[in-house]
């Protein structure tokens, strides 16, 4: 090979990774893992296939990957957890079915490795988001994940707007949304960075009360949202703010590109 040949080909070669590195690491990834007991009627690919739709559309740079608890390794194996910026998180009633040693590794990739995670409505007790919390107080009654109160008695919800300047509030004006359970204050968890939310639930006997619904954390090298909203019988998670939500929340929770 002759001295300029070479250097053509060191370079095609030098330049041809360069492009494979850049493609690698140019789409950010979010899971999104809903544990399969959502209604069909509402939500016929899931809470997950809900939100999924969503960030298909507000994040087109992104990958979007689904899971659930049925799925191989819990939906969540660990070549996916490994290249995952955000973890989209929704249970239910099977929160006990979800394995421990899957639980250590997501608090492993929050918390030293920056992973993003976001825990919904019925999720303040999935395990994920209990050990998360628990991360942050030495007395584990002050992250019990609890609220004072879960009462399906509501028609509507108006969302207000509590933290403005907040990332995952931009673009979102006060808003309502069609909302049968509501969960009241206090939710027992550490104190949060921000209350980027709150809400007026309108109940069907014509009360209303209000409760926080979107609180922010950092827990290690990793950021925390939880959102109160997202009970299953209704379709939420197809509300275009709600939806606006979901993107700017997993836009914020992600860890810096390497
Ligand atoms: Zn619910």
């Amino acid at each position: 090979m002759g001295k300029v040949m070479f250097w053509f080909v060191a370079v095609f070669a030098a330049s041809s990774l360069l492009l494979c590195a850049a493609a690698e690491g140019g789409k950010r990834v979010v899971v999104v893992w809903s544990e399969g007991t959502e209604p069909k009627n509402v939500y016929p690919d899931g809470i997950k296939g809900a939100i999924a739709e969503g960030l298909t559309k507000d994040l087109p740079d992104w990958e979007v990957v689904k899971g659930g608890l049925n799925d191989p390794d819990q939906g969540v194996p660990d070549d996916l957890l490994k290249r995952c910026d955000v973890l989209i998180w929704w249970g239910h009633q099977k929160h006990g079915l979800v394995k421990d040693e899957l639980v250590a590794k997501i608090v492993k990739r929050v918390k030293e490795e920056g992973m993003g995670f976001i825990a919904l409505h019925s999720s303040h007790y999935a395990k994920p988001n209990k050990a998360l919390m628990a991360t942050l107080v030495d007395d584990p009654n002050k992250a019990a994940c609890s609220w004072g109160h879960y009462v399906a008695d509501t028609t509507t919800t108006d969302v207000k707007v509590t933290d403005p300047k907040h990332p995952i509030a931009q673009g979102i004006q006060d808003f309502t949304c069609a909302n049968e359970e509501r969960y009241g204050d206090p939710y027992v968890v550490p104190k949060p960075l921000s209350v980027v939310f709150e809400g007026v639930s309108h109940m069907k006997n014509g009360q209303t009360e209000r409760s926080q619904l979107g609180f922010t954390w950092e827990v290690g090298k990793g950021r925390m949202f939880y959102l109160q909203l997202g009970h299953e019988s209704k379709p939420i998670f197809c509300d275009e703010n709600i939806r606006k939500i979901m993107a700017n929340a997993v836009k914020w929770a992600a860890p810096e590109k390497k």
